[in-house]
């Protein structure tokens, strides 16, 4: 384990802000984990397990603990009798470069999440979606060290409480995601339903293979979404709302053109279209704190915007899509360094 004091997360979060943390433990192995709990522990600090923080909120005041960063490396590939393909990889693997390792091998199942900044250890935390395909479709087993009773763990994908951006990991921080092992498929279709891939179809795009889907995904959220390098984002700030079927119907009424998507618990609706379309706000800027042209629901930190800064940003939108619609949004970011984290 490698330890350092006083480092900034806003080093270690997309959104690029965040003060120091008093100690920062990068962790590579399991026993490195362990190492940064015992110091935890002996200093009496409270411990936080952060990835590459592409979905994280740090305070300005930095964290008085310490923070274990998931670095664990690793993809291993094993065949099932059934044809399917087991892969497991760290917790600290790039979740694009497992996308680009399981496209290499030809393996179906997770092209359509390509280019989401993350780690893979991250992934199960809020079951990262997109393009119509969610990580817990592909996920058999999640490694967890259980801190509560220092055992290590496998907890199978059912035993995970999987939902839209939602997983038991979110609610339960004592479970440190060590690895992920997926079933992927040698035999599979494109799941081209969303428009972005349809009009990639019908603009020419081969869509063949999950390199191929892969690539366009990446190319279509290059067009959407801010470059990482350029900007401090953390891609989709709140989640999309899903509203009473009465409630989309009063909304539609006003809003004709409002999309709506059914599901088990209601319709969902695209928090975009109500940011730009309803509220006018498709670019809107407060100091160094905006929403992203192209994709509305994406907020821009500029340098030297400040956590509090965007606290108070994203809490001015929610309070207008209440006043405007009535629905309440949540945060897809979390603040995992504030006292109460769920
Ligand atoms: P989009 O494709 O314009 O879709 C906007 C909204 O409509 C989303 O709520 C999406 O649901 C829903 N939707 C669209 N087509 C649908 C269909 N055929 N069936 C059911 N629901 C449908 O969204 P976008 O902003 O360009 O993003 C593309 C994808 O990447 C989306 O899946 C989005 O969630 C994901 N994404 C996630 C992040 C993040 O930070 N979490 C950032 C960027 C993009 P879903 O959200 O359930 O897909």
């Amino acid at each position: 384990m490698i330890l350092e004091e006083g480092h900034p997360l806003r080093a270690h979060t997309t959104l690029r802000v965040g003060g120091p943390a008093r100690f920062l433990a990068r962790c590579a192995t399991e026993a490195d984990v362990r190492e940064a709990l015992a110091f935890a522990e002996a200093q009496r600090l409270p411990w936080r397990v952060l990835g590459e923080g592409s979905n994280v909120l740090a305070d300005d005041a930095g964290f008085a603990g310490v923070v274990l960063r998931m670095e664990l490396p690793g993809i291993s590939i094993s065949s099932q009798e059934d044809g399917a393909v087991l892969v497991t990889a760290g917790a600290g693997v790039s979740w694009d470069a497992l996308v680009r390792a399981a496209a290499t091998r030809a393996l179906w199942g997770i092209e359509n999440l390509a280019g989401i900044p993350g780690t893979v250890g991250a992934a199960p935390v809020q079951n990262i979606g997109a393009y119509g395909s969610e990580v817990k479709d592909t996920i058999a087993s999640v490694r967890v060290l259980d801190t509560t009773c220092g055992q290590v763990r496998e907890l199978l994908s059912e035993a995970c409480a999987f939902g839209y951006r939602e997983s038991t990991f979110k609610h339960d921080p004592a479970l440190i995601i060590l690895s992920v092992t997926f079933r992927l498929a040698r035999v599979g279709e494109p799941a081209l339903a969303y428009k972005d891939l349809q009009q990639a179809k019908t603009s020419g795009v081969a869509l063949t293979t999950p390199s191929e889907v892969g690539e366009a995904v990446r190319a279509i959220r290059a067009r959407k979404f801010p470059d990482l390098r350029e900007h401090g984002t953390a891609g989709s700030f709140f989640k999309n709302p899903t509203i009473a079927h009465e409630v989309f119907a009063r909304l539609r009424m006003q809003y004709p053109e409002l999309p709506g998507f059914p599901n088990e618990m209601g319709v969902k609706v695209p928090l975009a279209f109500i940011l730009d379309r309803v509220l006018g706000l498709r670019g809107y800027r407060e100091g160094k704190v905006w929403l992203f042209a192209a994709q509305p629901l994406v907020l821009v930190a500029d340098a030297g915007a400040t956590a509090s800064a965007i606290d108070a940003f994203a809490n001015d939108i929610a309070r207008r899509v209440h006043d405007a619609t009535g629905i309440s949004i949540e945060r897809e970011v979390r603040n995992i360094f504030s006292q109460n984290i769920l």
